[in-house]
């Protein structure tokens, strides 16, 4: 099959047709693809990023022409969208021509990848989740991988000092993060944007054992108090 052909296809786990959280700011639709390369214990929806059949990539935006006019924006979201890397660069084209923004959220692992995109100037906006302290050992506690910790590292610095558009995010969990760990975090993210998500517990989590954990009442109050004094800090559904 020509080169061509096979970039214009994709593992794809389906589209939220419109979201006003994903893309801050704006009305989004979110593409999903599947598949991963990290294992977080966490991870919601893990059974998804198991890979089933390719589809075109036209097939996909053919999907997302129905939400044009509602909305302004595209994020792109997975499992692990860089895996993806000549399909943002088609998304980013079909973007432009319908006037649209593009954002990715990235694990981080594909540092190379995620600077030539950026360079590219593919997108307008890009999340990057934080998944521990910032530790070798912490990361692998959580993702299962430590030797992609290094690129995590380059390309948390490559955003933060990018001028692009961006927020960190951590899903914060009982048992996997402590509130010096989320401090610490805290620290290194300021002063750009850090939204702290609060683990949703359910049947689809890779670390059913996570589902019996519960943060104490002290450590959501305190938890709250310290994001009330730092302004770069948002708490998303904790209320
Ligand atoms: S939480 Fe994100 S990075 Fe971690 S396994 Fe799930 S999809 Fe991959």
């Amino acid at each position: 099959m020509p080169f061509e052909m096979l970039i214009m296809r994709a593992y794809f786990a389906g589209i939220q047709d419109l979201s006003s959280i994903d893309y801050p700011g704006h009305m989004c639709s979110v593409i999903f693809f599947q598949g991963c390369n990290l294992k977080c214990r966490y991870c919601y929806n893990f059974k998804q990023q198991k890979i089933t059949k390719k589809t075109y990539l036209k097939d996909i935006l053919e999907k997302l022409k129905k939400n044009l006019g509602i909305i302004d924006s595209i994020m792109l979201s997975g499992g692990e969208a860089l895996i993806y890397e000549y399909s943002m660069i088609k998304i980013k084209e079909w973007a432009k021509e319908h006037d649209l923004l593009l954002g990715v959220e990235t694990n981080g692992t594909f540092y190379g990848r995620l600077k030539k995109l950026m360079k590219k100037n593919v997108f307008d906006f890009v999340a990057m989740d934080i998944k521990s302290a910032f530790s070798k050992e912490e990361y692998k506690k959580i993702t299962g991988f430590s030797q992609v910790y290094k690129a995590f590292e380059k390309s948390f610095e490559l955003l933060k000092n990018s001028g692009i558009p961006h927020e960190f995010r951590i899903t914060a969990t009982p048992t996997l993060h402590s509130l010096d760990d989320i401090k610490s975090i805290n620290e290194r993210v300021f002063p750009s944007k850090l939204i702290i998500q609060r683990f949703q517990p359910g049947e689809g989590v890779l670390d059913k054992s996570l589902n019996k954990e519960l943060f104490s009442a002290d450590f959501i109050k305190e938890l709250k108090n310290y994001a009330k004094i730092h302004e770069n800090i948002e708490m998303r559904f904790w209320d």
